[in-house]
């Protein structure tokens, strides 16, 4: 179900669709969703992997947004609280409920923020993940060992979604092709297709694998391109005025021995006003992010060392552990795009974090904006905008209650691959089937050579990028151990592919390179 053989297949057979989605990040591929379960005929197509941009670089969290609360967006919070739960729901093996600390230096922030959080819990309704509570100082030194105690008075405990954002992106495309959608990787969309009116009739793309260009027809083209937006905008009108501009924001990756409990922290107000989350993830701990205005967009941002510096300053005053450059196990940087100001006195501001669809004159629908936690309210809202727009026939959406693929309601962490859910059960069969895949890929890391033969073989992953990146993590975790892995995964996929060799040493180049830049 998941060749790529079958998949381009069904673009050569089927020039004409109902909704061609440009874009396979959270957004466009919950609007792939959306859109074949309430029977609309679906292609989905993204220029390199499933969440190569932004969606497999956030902050991994599952959230209605504590910020978004202090800023008074309410009824942003109460819609994200919302999806959230749908998410645990939905997507149970990937997404877990996670205990927040918030530590505090003075009795004020005490009270507000134990007063604020009771507000959230009230917002989340039925679908809580657990109540607020204060907590003792020495609670707090308790719980989060390596928290600095001069100057501390207690903490706040709440509670909030964590998740794996890549391996989701991969479920719900697994989801929308076991729906009835086409959704292919490695397929860039070069250029809208118009009618003599010059409305928007279809796109060409080219697959990056054969290089064959295709023609396709549909009744709507949905831009769903994080950043790239106005690279899609001005395919439609090559004058359009950028409406987007990044901001980066970057994680550091540490070891776990700097959080080693159970919960995680935040900490409300940095130095630049944001907040910091120090978060564990796959047995390491993640930290970030910062918001840097940028002038230019790429599928791999860099870091900046002001960002480094900032992180690791803002971490060291929290820590009673110091963190040095020479910690971090991996770094990584994704942008957001922020409304582009519309002339020289106006200020960048954020787009809003509740999300934006736009029609252009050619019919073209644009969405942007929000936030993984809200992918599927805002997929609903594309799609009924388009019906509403006539564009579509009436149908309801369903995806509230859709199971995402791999979720069974009762996900155990007994063992690592609880991630995969219900494919847990096939990949241990794989190492039934050949014993040596039950071999660790790395000393460090606790992930298994199975995991990337069933990447390959069921998870549409067609590089070593592929694989290390979005389907097990290591680049994210640490990054020297992907280097040194590369090799292995470049001949499994090699011989499952039936690449050459040629092509197998150009990939270990290849990603040696782009590892060389989550290394500090
Ligand atoms: C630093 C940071 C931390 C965050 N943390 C969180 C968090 O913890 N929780 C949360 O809920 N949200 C978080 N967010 C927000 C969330 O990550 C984004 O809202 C979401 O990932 C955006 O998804 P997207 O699909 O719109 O964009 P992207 O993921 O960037 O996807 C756009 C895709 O379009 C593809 N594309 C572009 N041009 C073409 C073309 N011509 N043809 C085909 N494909 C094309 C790109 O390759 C890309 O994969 C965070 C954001 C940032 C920047």
């Amino acid at each position: 179900m998941f060749s790529r053989e079958v998949l381009v297949q069904q673009v050569v057979d089927n020039q004409n669709w109902d909704v061609i989605v440009i874009g396979g990040g959270a957004t466009g591929l919950g609007v792939a969703l959306d859109s074949v379960t309430r029977g609309f005929k679906t292609l989905l197509l993204e220029q390199s992997d499933f969440a190569k941009g932004t969606s497999s670089r956030s902050t991994k969290l599952v959230h209605g947004g504590v910020r978004y609360l202090a800023q008074g967006n309410i009824d942003l919070v109460k819609e994200a609280l919302y999806e959230r739960g749908l998410m645990l729901k939905n997507a149970s093996h990937l997404i877990k409920n996670q205990s927040f600390i918030i530590p505090n230096y003075s009795w004020w922030d005490t009270i507000l923020y134990t007063v604020g959080l009771k507000v959230y819990d009230l917002l989340a309704g039925k679908l809580s993940f657990g109540a607020s509570i204060r907590i003792s100082k020495k609670k707090t030194s308790k719980r989060l060992s390596t928290i600095q105690t001069k100057h501390l008075k207690g903490g706040v405990v709440y509670h909030d979604g964590q998740f794996d954002d890549a391996r989701l992106a991969v479920n719900i495309a697994q989801t929308c092709i076991e729906q009835g959608a086409t959704a292919l990787n490695h397929f860039k969309v070069c250029k809208l297709l118009k009618t003599k009116e010059g409305k928007v009739s279809g796109v060409m793309a080219k697959d990056a694998e054969g290089g064959v260009e295709y023609q396709l027809n549909a009744k709507v083209v949905i831009n769903a391109t994080g950043v790239f937006t106005d690279e899609i905008l001005q395919m439609d009108k090559f004058d359009a005025k950028n409406t987007v501009r990044p901001s980066q924001g970057i994680h550091l990756v540490l070891d776990r021995s700097f959080l080693p409990g159970d919960d995680a922290i935040m900490i409300p107000k940095t130095t630049d006003g944001r907040v910091l989350f120090l978060v564990p993830w796959h047995n390491r701990v993640v930290v970030g992010t910062t918001d840097t205005l940028l002038d230019s967009h790429s599928l791999e941002p860099k870091p900046l060392e002001k960002e480094i510096d900032f992180i690791l300053e803002t971490a060291n005053a929290y820590l009673n552990k110091t963190v040095s450059r020479s910690d971090v196990l991996s770094i990584f940087a994704g942008l957001r795009p922020l409304a582009a100001p519309k002339d020289a006195s106006e200020k960048t501001k954020e787009i809003s974090r509740s999300h934006k669809i736009i029609v252009s004159e050619s019919g073209l629908m644009t969405i942007t904006g929000g936030k993984w936690t809200t992918y599927r309210r805002m997929a609903q809202d594309t799609i009924n905008k388009a019906i509403a727009l006539g564009k579509l026939s009436h149908k309801n959406c369903r995806t509230k209650d859709l199971r995402i693929h791999g979720a069974d309601g009762s996900a155990e962490a007994t063992n690592h691959l609880y991630i995969y859910g219900t494919d847990q059960k096939a990949i241990e069969l794989l190492i039934a089937d050949t014993p040596e895949l039950a071999e660790k890929l790395h000393p460090r890391l606790e992930f298994l050579k199975a995991e990337v033969v069933w990447a390959v073989t069921n998870e549409m992953a067609r590089t070593v990028e592929d694989v290390l990146a979005r389907r097990v993590r290591i680049l994210f975790l640490d990054a020297k151990a992907a280097q040194e892995v590369a090799p292995y995964v470049a001949h499994v996929l090699a011989q499952y592919l039936n690449k050459p060799q040629t092509w197998e040493s150009a990939q270990i180049k290849e990603f040696t390179q782009l590892a060389n830049q989550y290394i500090i």
